[in-house]
C-alpha cells in the first residue's frame, strides 16, 4: 500500500485555557484524492488545516506528512518538508501587489531551491495550467477576483506539491466565479493533483467526491 499524503491518528489539539479544538481526529488522505472538509464556524476546520499543513503540531496523537512524523522534526526540517510538499490557497488570495502574475507564481518556488533561471518558465507553465497565460504580465489590481485566485492556485501548484490545501478558496468570490474556481480545482485533480478544500459551504462540499465533516472538533465522514 502506498504512503498516504497526510495521515492524522487520534490527533488532539488543545489550546491554552483548555479549549479542545480537535478531539481524537483520525484522517487519511491518499494521493489523487479531492475532498471537502466542511463544518460551521468554530467547528475546528482551521485547527485541522493547521495540523494537516504542519503549521502547528498536535497536543496528542500523530500527524504524518508523506510518511514523516511532524512531531519528530525540527522547525527547520518541518518548514523544508512543508515547502516541498504543500501548496496553500487562501480565501483572500494573498498576492503581492507590486508583482506581476508570473512573479507572484514564482514566489511559490522560493523555498524549493529552484535555480533562478528555472523559476520563470515553471511559473509560466503553472499559469498555463490555470488558463492565465494571457495575463502573465498583469499585476493583481489589473485582474478580476477569479483571476487572482487562479494566480494563487498557480502559485500553489508551481512546485508540484503532494497536497494542495485550499482554505475557503471561493469565500471571497461571487457564486459564478466561485463555481469556476471549483471547476478548475476539479480539472486539476483529474490530472493528478491531490486537493483538500476547507469550506463552510455545503453546496461546494456536495460537489466533491469525498466529504469529511467537522463538528465540535470531531470528524464525521460521508
Ligand atoms: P473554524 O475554523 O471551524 O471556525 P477553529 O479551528 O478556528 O474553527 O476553532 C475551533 C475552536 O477552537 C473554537 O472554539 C475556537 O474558539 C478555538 N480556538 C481556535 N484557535 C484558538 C486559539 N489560538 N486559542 C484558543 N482557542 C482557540
Amino acid at each position: 500500500m502506498s504512503t498516504p499524503v497526510v495521515e492524522l491518528r487520534n490527533a488532539v489539539k488543545q489550546y491554552a485555557g483548555g479549549v479542545r479544538a480537535l478531539d481524537n481526529v483520525s484522517l487519511r488522505i491518499d494521493s489523487g484524492e479531492l475532498l471537502a472538509i466542511v463544518g460551521p464556524s468554530g467547528s475546528g476546520k482551521s485547527t485541522l488545516l493547521n495540523l494537516m499543513g504542519t503549521l502547528d503540531r498536535p497536543t496528542a496523537g500523530t500527524v504524518e506528512l508523506q510518511g514523516h512524523d511532524v512531531t519528530a522534526l525540527s522547525d527547520r526540517q518541518l518548514s523544508a518538508l512543508r515547502g516541498r510538499s504543500i501548496g496553500f490557497v487562501f480565501q483572500q488570495f494573498h498576492l503581492s501587489e507590486g508583482h506581476t502574475a508570473t512573479e507572484n507564481v514564482a514566489t511559490g518556488l522560493l523555498y524549493a531551491g529552484t535555480p533562478r533561471r528555472r523559476r520563470k518558465p515553471l511559473a509560466l507553465e503553472a499559469l498555463d495550467k490555470v488558463g492565465l497565460s494571457h495575463r502573465a504580465t498583469h499585476r493583481p489590481h489589473e485582474l478580476s477576483g477569479g483571476e487572482r485566485q487562479r494566480v494563487a492556485i498557480a502559485r500553489a501548484l508551481v512546485n508540484n506539491p503532494a497536497l494542495v490545501l485550499a482554505d475557503e478558496p471561493t469565500g471571497a468570490l461571487d457564486t459564478a466565479t466561485g463555481q469556476a474556481v471549483l471547476n478548475l480545482l476539479t480539472t486539476l485533480n483529474s490530472t493528478g493533483t491531490t486537493i483538500a478544500v476547507i469550506t463552510h459551504d455545503r453546496e461546494i462540499a456536495a460537489q466533491l467526491p469525498r466529504k469529511v465533516e467537522v463538528r465540535d472538533g470531531r470528524l464525521v465522514e460521508g
